[in-house]
């Protein structure tokens, strides 16, 4: 059936009395109605949902949701139905606070606010308006708003978290460095770098208590820190904290990959032996059963970081050694992805490079 065939018009007055219905994404009244239950104010809000966005992901989870409101049955059927809508209710928490995180790093902010929408909407009715459980996905809805600039309004979703984890003394360090990491992002987009600074100092502490200072959730911290001091003409800090940024990627695909890339002294054997190693990964490489060893935020992070670091080192003739082994970082991050072409390509340039150096 074709996408306009799905998407019916309709009048909200015509509605039975006692029956709203309000836009997916911005609350505003709905005026069409798309694959029968799902609701926009109009085609802009559906095509930030549809386009690029989680609509698909979540569909079928929505669908058994909001098509099984009937209250019949014996007391089994009633709470067994409760209970897979619950389910499906986590699952759309899930996939689309995923797909907004992801949609964020890859600059897709508007879309990421759509995806962000539906988790928190779904969150409150899981978790009740005021938990704690809501500020991961109350975050991802400022950390969107900063992405389009509408810093007033990512300043009261940051409030909201604030608020929250203030009122829980057991907050775990895990949520506290996204609280804070999400307003360093804040008061780096109002221009306040030292502010903006200090709260990357705390994501940093936290996110290591919580994980250790060399895992992939650490590095958003440094990373976002590199950007500041970048912005603020310190590009020896930059570097350093990009350089930590990457071998965080690197050491963490590389456990992926199977592959050894530590080396005492990154000189040119130890760059023609990690080209070599990621070679092998292309050629080799078979993703185990069960999820995915990155989920789609954490490959749009980590394409994010490896990209903005070749474009910064690139800029430098004299760092030929740190583009050939990005390039062969971001060559095994694809074979990992099965991306098979798009990671010979990196491979060759980096191995061009290696050739030149
Ligand atoms: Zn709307």
């Amino acid at each position: 059936m074709s996408l306009a065939r799905e998407m019916l018009s309709m009048n909200p007055m015509a509605l039975p009395k006692g029956t709203k219905k309000v836009c997916e994404i911005c609350d505003e009244p709905a005026t069409i109605i798309f694959r029968e239950c799902f609701y926009y104010c109009s085609q802009e809000c559906q095509h930030l949902d549809y386009d690029e966005g989680v609509h698909d992901e979540i569909r079928e989870h929505v669908e058994f949701v909001r098509n099984n409101t009937q209250k019949l049955g014996t007391q089994f059927e009633r709470q067994k139905r409760e209970q897979d809508k619950f389910k499906a209710k986590q699952q759309i928490i899930s996939l689309a606070s995923v797909r907004a995180s992801s949609l964020s790093h890859s600059g897709l902010h508007h879309h990421a606010i759509a995806a962000a929408t539906h988790a928190l909407k779904f969150g409150i009715q899981v978790h009740g308006a005021t938990s704690i459980d809501l500020v991961p996905m109350i975050l991802l809805l400022g950390s969107a708003n900063i992405g389009i600039n509408k810093l007033n309004k990512a300043e009261t979703y940051l409030s909201q978290a604030n608020y929250l984890v203030s009122m829980n003394p057991d907050c775990g360090s895990d949520l506290k460095s996204k609280l804070y990491r999400t307003l360093g992002q804040l008061y780096h987009a109002k221009g306040q770098a030292p502010t903006s600074l200090r709260f990357l100092a705390d994501d940093i502490y936290y996110c290591s208590l919580a994980h250790g200072p060399k895992d992939i959730r650490s590095a958003g911290g440094y990373f976002l820190m590199a950007n500041i001091f970048q912005a603020t003409e310190f590009v020896a800090k930059t570097k350093a904290l990009y350089q930590m940024v990457s071998s965080i990627w690197r050491e963490q695909l590389s456990r992926i990959g199977g592959i050894e890339t530590e080396y005492e002294k990154w000189d040119k054997d130890a760059l023609a032996s990690f080209l070599e190693a990621v070679n092998q990964v292309m050629v080799e490489y078979v993703p185990a059963e069960g999820p995915p060893p990155l989920n789609a935020a954490e490959t749009a992070e980590a394409q994010q970081h490896l990209d903005a670091i070749l474009t910064l080192e690139s800029a430098d003739t004299q760092n030929v050694a740190i583009v050939v082994r990005t390039l062969a970082t971001i060559a095994l991050l694809h074979a990992i992805l099965g991306e098979h072409d798009k990671a010979k390509a990196f491979w060759v340039n980096a191995q061009k490079g290696l050739e030149h150096s």
